[in-house]
């Protein structure tokens, strides 16, 4: 998902829309955006759809005045999957003592069916099915003396990631879990502050990259501009999400001081040297493979080409939530261009293989566009684990990297090559020249590595063995 906040810089509601706007890659399903004004009090519209659509009109606007505001996309991990209902849709925003507040995160609280029965045992009354409303009712329970302290109580009971823009009735507040899993940054706009998943969403409203809010930070900005930052975790390694890197971020956008276009690239690089091979054309599966595409065309000297054109109006179809659109959207969204690739021995650089879907459709259609040989180049090492951090990974069973080894793998998606950059080389890529220590990785890399820095409690209540 995608969050975005500011205050202190004029109407809010635009802003949180354009922010919206640019962190829609996080998030494709609904989108939400709470406001509080002195005279109208606190308002919030929640929509399905693409925020282009939803938060562009006058109409809503009209409906959102005030000068403090936060917003989200979604992207469903949990709550109600396939369909997301309405009520799920965040910002969620509660009233209770001092005025009460809005909350909107991205990540996914790894205990939240035991606060969720815990809480309800205590009289709680829940109006959604997502995780992340557990945080409102325990800020509402909390007897801290004012709303920053209780949602401190609130995230010290809170396991797994997150990343919260949360606001008060004159107040904008930004915090990210003590191993910082998800992203969040500051930026300065005017005389105001804001808040955003990403750094391309500073950029659309002209914002000043600040800086990230750290791992295990929290900050209170009020409406006159002043920031207080503070430490509510006991400190722990930071475990940022590698994969943010290589799929989930925009390319425009910094994380951890490195572009993650950059990044992307050096990926592709680090490819070509782990897994060369001979052939005519390196081209990506656009748009999340196309970085790391040029990264291995120029590591290689193979020519460069987009030998596969994506239709700008579909989106990204992973986050399709059912697989039966997922299946039809590798149609709708990529085509071959033959022209191209006739007789031509081609590298296909992407930036995962999770079910194995995309491949196998894309190498189809490769092969029928008259391609010699079809050469798969991955710029992640095999998705053998879900990840319950707020990526909507599917069930281990379906991730083809947990029954196949890599050699079955080939076979099952009918390449004549298939490589996958190694786990060291994609810790060089994001820069750590020594690669990953073993003994204390420096990332999150559980959907690759199994080894899960935040014990997944309620998934390990239902069966599931680490
Ligand atoms: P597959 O078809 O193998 O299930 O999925 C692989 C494709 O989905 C890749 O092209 C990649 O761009 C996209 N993708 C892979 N992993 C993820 C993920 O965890 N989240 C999202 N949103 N998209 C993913
Ligand atoms: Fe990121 Fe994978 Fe960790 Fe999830 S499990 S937070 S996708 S690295
Ligand atoms: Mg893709």
């Amino acid at each position: 998902c995608g969050v975005f906040g500011v205050v202190g810089a004029g109407e809010a509601a635009p802003l949180v829309a354009l922010g919206l706007h640019a962190l829609q890659h996080r998030g494709q399903e609904a989108g939400g955006i709470v406001v509080h004004d002195p005279q109208a009090g606190f308002n919030s519209v929640r929509r399905f759809g693409y925020v282009r659509d939803t938060f562009t009109s006058q109409d809503v606007m009209d409906r959102l005045p005030g000068g403090v505001g936060i917003g989200h996309v979604r992207y469903s991990t949990t709550g109600s999957k396939g369909q997301t209902a309405i009520r799920d849709v965040q910002p969620f925003f509660g009233e209770f003592a001092m005025g009460g507040a809005a909350v909107a995160h991205n990540g996914n609280i790894t205990n939240a069916d035991a606060l969720r029965k815990d809480l309800i045992g205590r009289g709680s009354i829940f109006q959604s099915s997502s995780d992340s409303e557990c945080i409102i009712h325990l800020m509402a329970r909390s007897m801290g003396p004012n709303i920053p302290e209780r949602m401190k109580d609130a995230l010290r009971r809170v396991e797994g990631a997150f990343s919260i823009v949360a606001m008060t009735r004159t107040k904008l507040i930004g915090c990210r879990d003590p191993l910082g899993v998800r992203p969040l940054v500051l930026g300065r706009i005017g005389d105001g502050y804001a808040l955003a998943s990403e750094t391309c969403a500073l950029d659309i409203i002209g914002a000043e990259f600040l800086r990230e809010i750290e791992p295990g930070e929290m900050v209170v900005i009020t409406e006159a501009g002043e920031i207080a930052s503070h430490r509510p975790f006991e400190q722990r390694r930071p475990r940022f999400c590698i994969f943010e890197h290589v799929y989930f971020s925009r390319p425009d956008s910094i994380l951890g001081g490195r572009s993650v276009y950059e990044t992307r690239e050096a990926i592709g690089k680090e490819l070509a040297k782990e897994a060369p091979v001979e052939a005519d054309l390196v081209c990506p599966v656009p748009d999340s493979g196309t970085p790391a595409a040029i990264g291995y065309s120029l590591q290689s000297g193979i020519p460069y080409g987009m030998g596969i054109i994506r239709n700008q109006y579909v989106g990204r179809t992973f986050i399709e939530p059912t697989e039966q659109i997922r299946n039809m959207g590798v149609r709708l969204k990529l085509n071959v261009n033959r022209a191209l690739i006739r007789g031509k021995r081609v590298v296909l650089v992407d930036d995962s293989v999770v079910r194995g879907t995309t491949s196998r459709k894309i190498k189809e259609m490769i092969l029928d566009a008259g391609a010699e040989e079809v050469h798969f180049r991955i710029a992640s090492p095999p998705t053998a684990w879900p990840c319950f951090y707020g990526v909507d990974t599917p069930q281990r069973e379906k991730l083809l990297a947990a029954t196949m080894s890599a050699d079955e793998m080939r076979e099952h998606l009918g390449v004549d090559s298939l490589k996958f950059i190694t786990l060291d080389g994609l810790y060089r890529a994001v820069g750590e020249a020594r690669g990953r220590d073993p003994n204390a990785p420096q990332y999150c890399d559980a959907c690759f590595s199994g080894a899960y820095p935040v014990a997944p409690s309620d998934q390990i209540a239902k069966g599931f063995e680490v």
